[in-house]
């Protein structure tokens, strides 16, 4: 089987030369394991903070030995009773072709129900983030203006799909015209910007003459210190990500603005979507309503092989996706 494995810890950008794809031998299976032939594999953008010798919530990758991350995968072998030969899987062995892992890592999906990468983005991880940010996190109310950064990206274009379906005047930024001109063309964002195209306060101000009430922060940065200029009294800030500062050395996403948030009596919370499980239910049945009533539009970004999984991720930290990147490992 094949792996992809960190060689170096990337400095700023990440380079195809950080990564290797090794051959391996597959295990033997202990009792209770399955054998996953790997299907899809998700490229995220925390990834890249694993790839750091630091501190996180959640451990770095080892140098020379493989990557992990969600996947979706059948099963070719098993010795547990939860799972037989032929089941569709979502499991957290990514970034290699062939998975051997404990049966209660797995979780059956259904392959008639949905396509399989679906249970990687808007069935998945990616828009239970953009749900429970939105509700539990930033607590959207009635009449709240909504502003969602990286809104072209996975959890971005979900955030601000659910905000318009329940009624809230949404606004998107995104890197480029092509994607403004989805957000509003396709995803019935009510304004966007690019933000490369000047400075983001001014652009978000323009977009939104009457304030914004709630911010779904993907980006951090100056997006943060624009929000904070921009906000009513009594605002709320869902802290999701900080994709500007994920490949500068110090990782700074701070706001200089942030004194700003006494006066107007701003709340900033920031989340973890692994604290919010209970609500994949809620937010599964919710969402499988509104796609089958075709009132979601989802896009992925699709990559071939897992020789181009390092492509893949380097390519979404620099933006070069629209809706969620994936690498598809079983090319027909
Ligand atoms: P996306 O699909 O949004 O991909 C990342 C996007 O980031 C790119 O497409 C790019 O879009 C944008 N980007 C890159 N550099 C910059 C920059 N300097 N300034 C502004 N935008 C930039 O990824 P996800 O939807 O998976 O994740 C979005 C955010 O949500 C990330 O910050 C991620 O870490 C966070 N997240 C947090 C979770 C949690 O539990 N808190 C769970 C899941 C995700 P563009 O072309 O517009 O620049």
């Amino acid at each position: 089987s094949r792996q992809v494995q960190l060689v170096a810890r990337p400095s700023g950008e990440p380079r195809e030369t950080d990564f290797r794809v090794v051959e391996t031998a597959v295990p033997d299976l202990e009792p209770d394991q399955i054998l996953v032939r790997n299907r899809w594999m998700s490229v995220d953008p925390y990834m890249r903070g694993r790839m750091n010798d630091a501190e996180s919530y959640i451990p770095p990758f080892a140098l020379d030995a493989p990557l992990d991350g969600g996947a979706v995968g059948r099963v070719v072998a098993s010795t547990s009773e939860r799972f037989a030969e032929g089941d569709t899987v979502l499991h957290g062995l990514g970034w290699r072709d062939v998975a051997v892992l404990d049966a209660r890592g797995a979780r059956a999906v259904d392959p008639d129900a949905a396509p399989e990468p679906a249970y990687l983005g808007i069935l998945g991880m990616p828009g239970l983030t953009a749900y429970a940010g939105l509700l539990d996190v930033a607590g959207l109310q009635e009449g709240d203006v909504v502003f969602v950064s990286g809104a072209a990206g996975a959890v971005g274009s979900i955030a601000g799909q659910i905000a318009k379906l329940r009624g809230h005047r949404v606004i998107g930024s995104a890197g480029s015209a092509e994607k403004v001109a989805y957000l509003v063309g396709k995803l019935g964002f009510d304004a966007a910007f690019n933000y490369r195209d000047g400075d983001i306060t001014a652009l978000l101000a323009g977009a939104a003459p009457d304030g914004i009430d709630v911010y779904f922060d993907n980006v951090g940065a100056e997006h943060l210190e624009a929000a904070i200029a921009c906000m009513n009294d009594h605002g709320r800030i869902a802290m999701c990500g900080a994709v500007a500062g994920y490949n500068s050395p110090d990782g700074t996403c701070a706001p200089r603005n942030l004194a700003l948030a006494i006066g107007k009596r701003l709340t900033l919370r920031g989340f973890l979507v692994t604290d919010h499980g209970r609500r994949m239910r809620d937010y599964v049945q919710e969402m499988a309503a509104w796609l089958k009533d075709g009132r979601v539009a989802w896009r992925e970004t699709v990559v071939d092989g897992l020789d181009a999984a390092p492509r893949a991720f380097i390519g979404l930290l620099r933006g070069e996706n629209t809706g969620k990147m994936l690498v598809r490992l079983d090319a027909p």
